[in-house]
């Protein structure tokens, strides 16, 4: 097994959110196979975190290994500016033929964030072109974009990081989120801070920028389909575009392949990210209309103003093409409503423990709230010992498991959730 330098790492590396001063212990992990993490002393751990969403098929899939290695053979990398390649045309066009009809221009940058900052500068550059000022972007409390400025901007301004970049971040416009719950009666009520601001604001906003369905990092909250579908009727009546981030959300995580299709809704630009490789490497796509994109391309610039370095990188393009069409070829939705009862099943009673406030699962997402915030480290030092990779954070103690997960496996991973209750 391979050594790792822990005190190294402790010392000199910084890790997601993690002090340099104090940091929550690192497990080294040297190698991942399936639902499966190894670590260094050989110790198998349960993957209920999929990576952040991201390895739906599971650790070193040997499909999509062979993608990335017969790519690898060819070119890993060439620059997109004036050159095209198979891998991002081939990807592409699965992108286009599976995401809602509109949208049908694609736009590959590097991770979630930048798929973001892309949406929004569409967004943006879409109403200059129309000679129309508008520069403000309405959201949702409880929303999370990401962690670059133009997403920080749209994450909500209470359990982010507005209060630390208060001056740098664009002001933006926050509403309630929604209360109804996916399972709830629908009560149109929800919708009503959104149409407060719109008849108020909506000539300066050019956007509305939601998660659909489930609000991941800032609560993983899940929402009702109807209020989307109300989001999407009040951008039609105003005219503002709708971006749909579904970085978490897409490529079956909630039992639908994009949740936009629980509402039956198509945005007018999505981002994708996250489980698009298969969680093998980084890549982002942000998909617009022609609509969108040509109005863009006749305004002042002539071009979309974006164009990062490793734009459509071939790898990550090969090992996206195979592991959508490994997702496609699959019963995806069997496999997904059989993960989605078995964590009904097996979470749904811990509601009635006095620590927890509620219990909430859609597809293959279980989510456990907390009455008061966990202890992250101590809570993983369990997960750990019990052979369980779970990451909780603030009240939440959660899991989305790789697709491939036996019953067994999830079994193990639940049985876990409720032990660390105590
Ligand atoms: N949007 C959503 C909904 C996300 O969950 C995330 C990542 N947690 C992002 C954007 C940002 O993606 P990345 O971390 O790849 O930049």
């Amino acid at each position: 097994m391979d050594n790792v330098d822990i005190q190294f790492d402790a010392k000199h590396i910084w890790h997601p959110y993690t002090s340099m001063c104090q940091p929550i212990p690192a497990y080294p992990i040297v190698e991942a196979h399936g639902a499966e993490l190894i670590m260094a002393d050989g110790k198998k751990l349960i993957d209920g975190m999929s990576s952040w969403w991201a390895t739906i098929h599971g650790y070193n899939h040997p499909v999509l290994n062979q993608a990335v290695t017969t790519q690898l053979a060819k070119m890993s990398h060439v620059m997109f500016g004036g050159i095209t390649h198979p891998p991002a045309v081939n990807l592409c066009k699965q992108l286009v033929a599976i995401t809602p009809e509109p949208l049908e221009c694609v736009f590959l940058a590097d991770s979630g964030s930048v798929a973001v900052e892309v949406a929004l500068k569409m967004a943006l550059q879409y109403w200059q072109a129309k000679g129309e000022k508008r520069q403000r972007i309405l959201t949702l409390r409880h929303g999370y974009h990401g962690d670059t400025f133009g997403a920080m901007a749209v994450c909500d301004p209470d359990n982010s990081m507005h209060g630390l970049y208060k001056g740098y971040l664009p002001p933006h416009i926050f509403v309630e989120a929604p209360q109804c719950g996916f399972y709830d009666e629908w009560d149109s009520a929800d919708l009503h801070p959104l149409e407060v601001q719109l008849a108020e604001n909506s000539d300066k906003i050019a956007a509305i920028i939601l998660e659909p369905i489930v609000q991941g990092a800032g609560g993983m909250r899940i929402y009702h389909p109807e209020y989307l579908k109300g989001v999407r009727h009040l951008c039609d009546q105003y005219g503002l575009l709708l971006i749909a981030d579904e970085i978490a959300t897409g490529f079956g995580r909630t039992g639908k392949l994009f949740a936009c299709h629980h509402a039956d809704i198509s945005p007018d630009i999505m981002c994708l990210g996250k489980a698009l490789t298969g969680g093998y490497m980084t890549l982002s796509a942000t998909l617009t209309t022609r609509h969108v994109a040509e109005t863009i391309s006749n305004g002042e610039a002539g071009c979309f103003m974006h164009g990062p370095t490793f734009m459509g990188n071939p790898l990550a393009c090969a090992v996206a093409d195979a592991s959508l069409s490994l997702l496609l070829n699959s019963p995806w939705q069997k496999i997904i409503a059989t993960i989605e009862q078995q964590l009904k099943a097996e979470l749904m009673p811990l509601i009635s423990h006095p620590s927890v406030a509620d219990v909430r699962v859609l597809g293959a997402i279980g989510v456990i709230e907390m009455k008061q915030p966990v202890n992250t480290a101590a809570l993983q030092k369990v997960f750990v010992e019990n052979g369980v990779w779970v990451r909780p954070f603030g009240k939440l103690i959660y899991v989305m498991p790789p697709y491939i997960i036996t019953p067994e496996q999830l079994s193990k991973v639940t049985n876990a959730m409720a032990k660390v209750l105590g």
